[in-house]
């Protein structure tokens, strides 16, 4: 029999199985920054292969080469082709879906690479934020049973209407990790990162966040809407569909990581805090207050392909009224277009843009059989001299827009005060 070479104490092999488990490990851009993290992710897997599973692996492009990418169209062109963007994003993926085979392959482990489109990841063709429609694995499928690893790009499809390779969007190798643990039937989707988990707040700007044994999927949705970049939100939408538990976990060393799934022991009323400040504020004054132009406003914004979050209506005075609401920054300039094509349809007497706002959010599943949470979190909010522009909530949910040189402030009073210091 073959002797495998030693891959030395990456980690790894954390699952020692009684029978073949098909574990899907994703790695992130951090992962892969360099040859030298390559070689390290190449021996995790390595060492997973050995311990008997079948593995397939999804990457992300290395480091921050996507946003180099991004950059360098930009130096091109400021309204470079969607296809053309696409064609160009996915060649990130495609580097290192290459070179982590290659890295696999040195420690005499077989293993194949694909792009999505090899993968079978079949999605609409819009480009940049395309949705997975359906996965047909067949390639990747049939590697396994020829005993081989299958590294597949993460964040990239083809659609079947327009034969165009498309982006999942921002973040989307979690998505394709997720969408391809389930179609596969995978007994674990790992989400290797460059935290040790999800946390109570990122623990890049909370010091205090502590990292969390699980969550719901349910709470982790609402963390990842509301700007905790940790997991794409269509990953967590999969894990939902198809009860596809996720670990989030650290590619830097062996110990446990974070559980998302169903259920979980505890439901605390508050599991943790996101902030968010990459949104922008319109406000169109002197809106007459009739029915109808509420739509007359938003209609408009949704053809547009802008996505509205938080919306407030004030108090209306001699006829008319002053609407607010949050649109991602990246859209504002578009969202700003239609607001005053529609103010002066309507009769309104002008539009507002501020992109000093920032969104900061408390989540917990407890929360549903918990009054007077909402209430606190405003308490401690005005304690700290934090103002609070607009709010919204779920059943698991409390968001406020605050300025956005508050949010530091805002954090550590609410993890504090609402979750409390490291034990
Ligand atoms: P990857 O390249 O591995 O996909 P990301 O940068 O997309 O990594 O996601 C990991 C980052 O998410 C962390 O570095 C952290 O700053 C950020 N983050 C935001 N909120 C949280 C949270 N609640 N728990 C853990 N990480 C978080
Ligand atoms: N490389 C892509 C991005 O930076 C996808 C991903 O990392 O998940 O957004
Ligand atoms: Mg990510």
């Amino acid at each position: 029999m073959k002797e495998w070479p030693k891959c030395g104490t990456s980690g790894g092999a954390s699952y020692t199985p009684r029978y073949m488990l098909l574990v899907v490990q994703k790695f992130g851009g951090t992962s892969l920054a360099d040859a030298d993290r390559i070689r390290k992710v190449a021996c995790r897997v390595v060492e997973t292969y050995r311990a008997g599973n079948n593995v397939v692996v999804v990457v992300s492009a290395m480091g921050k080469s996507t946003d180099a990418l991004v950059n360098l169209a930009t130096e091109i062109t400021d309204t470079p082709h969607p296809r053309e963007m696409d064609m160009l994003l996915t060649a990130g993926e495609r580097i290192s879906m290459a070179l982590v085979a290659m890295a696999i392959e040195a420690h005499g482990v077989p293993a194949v690479s694909f792009t999505g489109s090899q993968a079978g990841i079949l999605t609409t063709a819009d480009h940049g934020r395309a949705e997975i429609l359906d996965i047909r694995a067949f390639r990747v499928q049939e590697s396994l049973d020829e005993g081989k690893v299958a590294i597949v790009a993460g964040f990239q499809g083809v659609s079947p209407d327009s034969k165009d390779v498309t982006t999942l969007g921002r973040g989307g190798s979690d998505a394709t990790a997720v969408a391809l643990a389930a179609s596969l039937g995978a007994d674990l989707c790992e989400i290797y990162t460059d935290v040790d988990g999800v946390f109570t707040a990122d623990p890049r700007v909370e010091l205090a966040a502590r990292k969390l044994e699980e969550l719901t999927f349910e709470e982790m949705l609402e963390l990842a809407n509301a700007g905790a970049g940790v997991l794409m939100p269509r990953s967590v939408e999969f894990g939902i569909r198809y009860n596809i538990p996720i670990h989030v976990r650290s590619s830097f060393h062996d110990g446990e990581g974070t559980w998302v799934k169903e259920e979980t022991m505890e439901e605390p009323i508050i599991r943790a805090i996101a902030h968010d400040d990459s949104g922008a504020k319109l406000t169109v004054h002197g809106v007459p207050d009739q029915p109808g132009i509420a739509a007359a406003v938003f209609e408009p914004m949704g053809a547009a392909g802008v996505n509205v979050d938080m919306i407030v209506q004030n108090v209306s005075s001699q006829g008319v009224t002053d609407i607010s609401f949050t649109v991602p920054a990246s859209s504002a300039d578009a969202a700003v277009e239609v607001a005053e094509r529609v103010a002066s349809e309507i009769g309104a007497t002008g539009v507002d843009l501020d992109k000093g706002i920032s969104k900061i959010t408390v989540v917990g599943a407890g929360m549903k059989s918990e009054s007077g949470v909402a209430a606190e979190m405003f308490g401690i909010l005005s304690a700290s001299g934090v103002n609070i522009e607009m709010i919204s909530t779920s059943t698991i949910r409390i968001s406020c827009i605050i300025r956005s040189e508050d949010t530091q402030t805002a954090i550590e009073a609410l993890h504090r005060e609402l979750i409390g210091e490291r034990s």
